[in-house]
């Protein structure tokens, strides 16, 4: 199929450390027999592996801890959901949609905002003290200027890292700004910033590595999504992830887990949880969960929307 024509970039370390060997690679037939797709982020066992050509083989593929589609990146271990304060100016209920869609994939969210410079700080504080009530902390940047970059890029050290966001919010720039290494470019043939490395310790058969990237002719069937390796350890997706929050994953019962404010709520009220083991915290009795916070409509607005879906379906 689509992925015959697929090269896997593999990055094989000798330790967790910053350099490794890339290695040009192909997928074991047995492996597409079983339909084990081979995911960027994906942690594998390369063999056959001509050092010289820096070419290889993916035998096998190790258990993935996340897996998300949009982009399709295996092991992402954070969510950087970027708005923007303006242009477009920040919508309190998208980015409740965009929050509510990153926590429904259980992993970890930094919310960031861009064009900073854009507003005065009496504005930023506003936001900034309205988003802590929702439960989160917000980190402010302007790639414009430039602001906040570096405290962010510092956030992002030593995960694996998805940007998700509405479009025109900076996500790109974001990523340009981001990108400090040249290692991870589309360039198949010729890029030659690989020292030869043929010690000893190289010519063992098989390896462990991080599939980086895809690229070959499949490139315009399958999206291509690349990890970039940050100055600072950890990587990066080149492609922004969802634009658009589907809520698919999401369910009548799960909605709540993904506000914090009702999480906080029933932390904090004995006995922990609402008189019913199915309780929306509509009002029911014996709900422990108050309808006194800023997010109360939306909660009940998207309830009611996946509600109307799972009838649909
Ligand atoms: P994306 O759709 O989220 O990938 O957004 P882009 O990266 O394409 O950026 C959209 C527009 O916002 C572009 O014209 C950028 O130059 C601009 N932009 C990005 N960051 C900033 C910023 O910090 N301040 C301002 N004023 N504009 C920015
Ligand atoms: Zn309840």
């Amino acid at each position: 199929a689509a992925s015959q024509a697929n090269f896997m970039r593999v990055i094989v370390q000798s330790e967790p450390s910053r350099s490794g060997v890339e290695l040009l690679c192909v997928v074991r037939a047995l492996l597409k027999k079983i339909k084990r797709r081979v995911l960027v982020g994906d942690k594998v066992v390369v063999g056959s592996i001509d050092w010289v050509d820096r070419r290889g083989m993916i035998e096998n593929v190790y258990q993935r801890s996340t897996e998300i589609l949009d982009p399709p990146v295996a092991n992402v271990d954070h969510l950087l959901v970027l708005f923007s304060v303006e242009q477009p100016k920040l919508e309190p209920f998208t980015l409740t949609r965009f929050l509510v869609e990153a926590e429904s994939t259980q992993i970890p969210i930094t919310l960031a905002l861009n064009k900073v410079e854009l507003v005065d700080e009496e504005t930023l504080v506003g936001w900034k003290s309205r988003l802590q009530s929702w439960g989160y902390e917000p980190l402010f940047c302007s790639v414009e200027s430039k602001y906040g970059i570096d405290s962010l890029a510092s956030n992002l050290r030593d995960q694996t890292t998805v940007i998700v966001g509405p479009s025109g919010v900076g996500k790109s720039s974001l990523i340009n700004a981001l990108r400090s290494n040249p290692r991870a470019s589309d360039a198949v043939e010729g890029d030659n910033w690989l020292e030869p490395i043929l010690g000893s310790k190289w010519l063992e058969d098989q390896r462990v590595g991080e599939v980086s990237t895809r690229s070959g002719r499949g490139k315009h069937t399958t999206r291509h999504v690349s990890l970039l390796p940050l100055s600072g350890g950890g990587y990066l997706a080149d492609t922004p992830g969802f634009n658009q929050p589907s809520l698919m994953k999401v369910t009548k019962q799960s909605v709540a887990q993904a506000f914090p404010e009702i999480q906080k709520m029933l932390k904090e009220n004995e006995p922990g949880k609402c008189a019913f083991n199915d309780c929306l915290h509509v009002g029911e009795p014996g709900c422990v969960v108050k309808g006194d916070w800023e997010r109360y409509q939306y909660y009940f607005q998207l309830l009611d929307e996946i509600r109307i879906r799972e009838e649909f379906q």
